[in-house]
């Protein structure tokens, strides 16, 4: 609960406009795409840096947590207000503040959506490649805490890639900027790339300067589709071996597949097992070249079916099929234990076939799709958690499919980082003395831990364990 003090400071700060506590409004601000609701005290939304200053020196004087909001899309739980408090809202900090085409940079604010700014530098013939496909509604500060990826991420890299500086609050409320507006910069520390992927955890990010490259010339879009899994998983393998790199390489299952059939209307072939989503971009004839090595391996692989899109309509269509599938599983069951692990691309096919297994086993329904040509794999456990021998054989289906990624090398997050969900989890992959390492760099920087508490490390509450669809 926060005082009568603490209420009228944080209006004084953002002016009664800018804050509430109406039960109503707080609502709105506490879940996120994992599902999982907490209520925070109050939400804020601040104008810019100085505002930010002021809250956080409060928090701290005053003992009351302050959870950092983008647009509330992360599927780890990052943005739940777990201890309450005050949720500090960024939609009111959406300036474009400039697009520097000599330079090729470009300098936001947080709350810019990243669809938005991906238009705005197409425009100048510019490209921002990250492009999570949450990417219509997901905020560049979101994405900057998540070090989001997305389909592109194979070629063209993830967020920490196009981050050059930041302007960011400290969770004391020092006000500093880290990086470069140049290409290059090693002076000190790397305090950008340590603040890019700490989930709002080690400050809050008010403005950031991102690189971008030329837009490629050309794009070219295909569809695959093979009797199994893997085959797919197999083709994805072959496609890197002959060392073409596409700009995009999803894999979507069988069950996946059919869902996404059954909500969009669009079918592709109710014999197939697995779907790959193909894009090469780049300069024209090389796009073309590629397209045609994709299509031979694909074939090689036991595809039934290699097509390019035949128009930039059908390329719309395509897309618009990838972006609803993660909604579209709901269709088997009503919860999503949703897990995006990251296996080296040589160990695809044995991920797969491990996840099939584990999906036996454990007698639950494994919907798997993603960006596969990086090695990164979502994975849905489908379960009605209603059902508690549903809900047990599911949570033992994610612990064995966690031990299978790490034992192959792999990672538990590719993309939605640790949060709340995954915070039991990080002594599977991270060694006892490197966790102390990062706790005390969170305790150097926060050390009345004020700044998005419960997060990364403990798990304050279960309840934000998953997301249900
Ligand atoms: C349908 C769907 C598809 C998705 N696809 C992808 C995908 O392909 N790739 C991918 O990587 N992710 C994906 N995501 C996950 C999610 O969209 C990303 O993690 C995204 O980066 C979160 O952005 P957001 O603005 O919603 O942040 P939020 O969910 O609001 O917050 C995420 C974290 O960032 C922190 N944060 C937010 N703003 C700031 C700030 N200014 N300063 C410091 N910390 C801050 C929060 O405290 C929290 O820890 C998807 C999600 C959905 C729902």
């Amino acid at each position: 609960m926060l005082t009568r003090t603490v209420k009228s400071g944080l209006e004084k700060i953002a002016g009664p406009a800018n804050v509430s506590f109406s039960r109503e409004d707080l609502l709105c601000y506490s879940y996120d795409a994992t599902g999982a609701s907490h209520m925070p005290d109050a939400v804020v939304f601040p104008g810019g840096a100085g505002e930010i200053s002021l809250i956080l020196k409060m928090a701290n004087a005053e003992g009351f947590p302050v959870t950092p909001r983008g647009a509330g899309s992360g599927f780890t739980g990052g943005s739940l207000p777990v201890g309450g408090g005050v949720v500090l809202s960024t939609e009111r900090m959406t300036a474009l503040v400039e697009i520097d085409t000599a330079n090729f940079t470009a300098v936001v604010e947080p709350g810019v959506i990243t669809g938005d700014l991906q238009k705005e530098v197409e425009k100048v013939q510019l490209f921002y490649p990250p492009d999570p496909t949450s990417k219509g509604f997901s905020t560049i500060g979101g994405n900057i805490a998540e070090c989001a990826g997305g389909p592109r991420a194979l070629k063209y890299g993830v967020t920490r890639d196009y981050v050059l500086g930041l302007e960011v609050v400290l969770p004391t409320g020092e006000i500093v900027n880290t990086g470069t507006r140049t290409a290059k910069g090693v002076v000190g520390y790397d305090m950008t790339r340590l603040l890019v992927g700490s989930e709002g955890t080690l400050g809050v990010v008010t403005k950031a300067t991102l690189r971008l490259i030329p837009l490629p010339q050309s794009k070219k879009t295909l569809v695959a589709l093979f009797p199994r899994l893997e085959d797919a998983a197999s083709a994805v393998a072959g496609i890197i071996a002959s060392k073409v790199l596409p700009s995009t390489l999803e894999l979507i299952d069988a069950a996946s597949l059919r869902c996404v059939e059954d909500y969009t209307g669009t079918v592709f072939s109710n014999a197939a097992g697995a779907m790959l989503l193909i894009e090469a971009d780049g300069i024209e004839e090389a796009t073309e070249r590629e397209a045609e090595i994709i299509k031979k391996v694909c074939a090689e692989n036991r595809a039934t079916e290699v097509r390019s899109a035949r128009d930039g309509k059908e390329v719309d269509e395509l897309w618009k099929v990838r972006r609803a599938l993660s909604p579209s599983l709901s269709r088997l069951k009503p919860t999503k234990l949703n897990e995006d692990v990251v296996v080296p691309r040589s160990k695809l096919v044995e991920l797969v076939r491990g996840v099939e297994e584990i999906a036996k086993k454990r007698g639950v329904i494994i919907a798997s799709f993603g960006h596969a040509g990086d090695g990164n794999i979502h994975v849905n456990v489908m379960i009605d958690k209603s059902d508690p021998v549903e809900a047990e054989a599911g949570e033992r289906a994610v612990e064995d499919i966690f031990e299978l990624t790490v034992g192959l090398g792999g990672t538990i997050s590719g993309e939605h980082g640790v949060g709340v969900t995954k915070a039991p989890y990080l002594g599977m992959e991270l060694t006892p003395e490197l966790i102390d390492v990062m706790r005390r760099i969170k305790d150097t920087l926060d050390p009345n831990g004020i700044l998005n508490p419960g997060k990364i490390f403990n798990s304050i509450s279960t309840a934000g364990r998953r997301e249900e669809v």
